[in-house]
């Protein structure tokens, strides 16, 4: 759902703000006036705009909307964020035999829906930050709101090796789940050691005849429980201390073959394998806020005091600002502390 909202500028000339603000001879000065101006202002403005649908945006849209703010949330092109492209969820608290990731997002997506929040699939772009309201634009709209969350999260590295983009979507894929299906009986490989690589790999032994798990090192960073399951399965070949150097395409542009490079003996070898799934983590969706908000060299967005930002009114949630934990409960929390904290901004806005 698109909401086209009055442009302030538009409205700021309805109802005269240089008559009203400016213009010294004007009566309009008068503090009363500037007051109501503001809140007439307000009511044309959105309350709360969350950037990513998540588990961090969709739990600040599940407070938000509990709090009667009618929060409007920008899902961008992926909705749903990680969670949506992975399989069993095994430690998310209150799901004792696990929830699919895909399933847990529906979930929250209906609860967040029930009291009253409202979505849109268009993409915030651009962020102006003014001093007591944000302008984000999402695709080619300019949105007014009073506050902001940003929970756009992160987005899958792949390992920038020649001709990646033509691969993708032609055996090169970073979601085991979207993709795996498409190669029963067939020799694939997993680049990676974190719990990403061991997910997709354990997943992709449900229809690929062999998974190799391609590791640059000796071990697997990857949680014990995961990294033993792993280990412990007949159809998982780890490859330790190599690394991919390059893609070899068939004839029709498919994959083929990987080119391998032993990082210890510097040996080369080629790896026969219809489908790359890159697993090697995650890189924080900033792009849009870039340059307007505090962020630390690789991106990720500084949260002070759990998600606030350095903008008043404007709060940030899960992993965008999360180079640590990364898990969707952590998420959730950080999305549920920038509800709160917005809900707050607004009643002293209202004071
Ligand atoms: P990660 O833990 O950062 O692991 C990334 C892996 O990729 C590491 O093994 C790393 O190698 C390797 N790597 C990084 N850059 C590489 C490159 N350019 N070439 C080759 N290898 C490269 O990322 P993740 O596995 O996506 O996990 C992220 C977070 O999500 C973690 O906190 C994890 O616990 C969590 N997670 C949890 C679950 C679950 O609980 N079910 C599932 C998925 C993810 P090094 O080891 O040498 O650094």
């Amino acid at each position: 759902m698109r909401r086209r909202l009055l442009d302030p500028a538009f409205a700021l000339s309805i109802f005269g703000r240089d008559a009203a603000l400016r213009r010294p001879d004007s009566a309009a000065r008068c503090p009363y006036h500037v007051f109501h101006l503001r809140r007439v202002l307000s009511l044309l403005m959105e309350k709360v705009i969350i950037v990513g649908s998540g588990c961090a945006g969709l739990t600040a849209a599940i407070y938000a909307a509990r709090a009667n703010l009618s929060p409007l949330v920008l899902e961008g092109r992926q909705p749903g964020g990680q969670l949506s492209t992975t399989t069993l969820v095994e430690n998310y608290p209150g799901f004792p035999d696990g929830v699919d990731g895909p399933q847990l997002i529906i979930n929250m997506h209906d609860q967040a829906e029930k009291f009253g929040a409202r979505f849109s699939y268009a993409e915030a772009t651009d962020l102006e930050l003014r001093n007591q309201h944000v302008r984000v634009k999402a695709d080619d709209e300019w949105l007014e709101t009073q506050a902001l969350i940003i929970a756009s999260g992160a987005s899958a590295r792949y390992l920038g090796l020649e001709n990646e983009d033509k691969f993708i979507g032609h055996g090169l894929t970073s979601c085991a789940t979207c993709d795996g299906a498409f190669y029963k009986n067939v020799p694939v490989c997993v680049i990676g050691g974190g719990d990403s690589a061991a997910e997709e790999s354990l997943f992709l032994t449900r229809f690929a005849s062999k998974v190799y798990l391609i590791h640059r090192r000796d071990k697997m960073r990857a949680s014990k429980i995961m990294a033993d399951r792993v280990l412990a399965n007949k159809k998982i070949e780890p490859i330790w201390n190599t690394v991919v150097t390059k893609y070899i395409p068939d004839e029709k542009g498919e994959m083929r073959a990987v080119r391998l490079r032993n990082v210890k003996t510097n040996e080369e070898r080629e790896l026969p394998v219809a489908c790359v799934f890159v697993a090697i983590g995650h890189d924080p969706n900033t792009k849009a806020f870039a340059g307007k908000l505090d962020a630390d060299p690789e991106g990720y967005l500084i949260a002070k005091n759990l998600a606030e930002s350095k903008h008043p009114g404007v709060f940030i949630a899960g992993d965008v600002a999360d180079r640590v934990y990364k898990q969707a409960v952590t998420a959730a929390a950080t999305g549920c502390a920038a509800a709160m904290d917005a809900e707050r901004y607004l009643s002293e806005l209202e004071r």
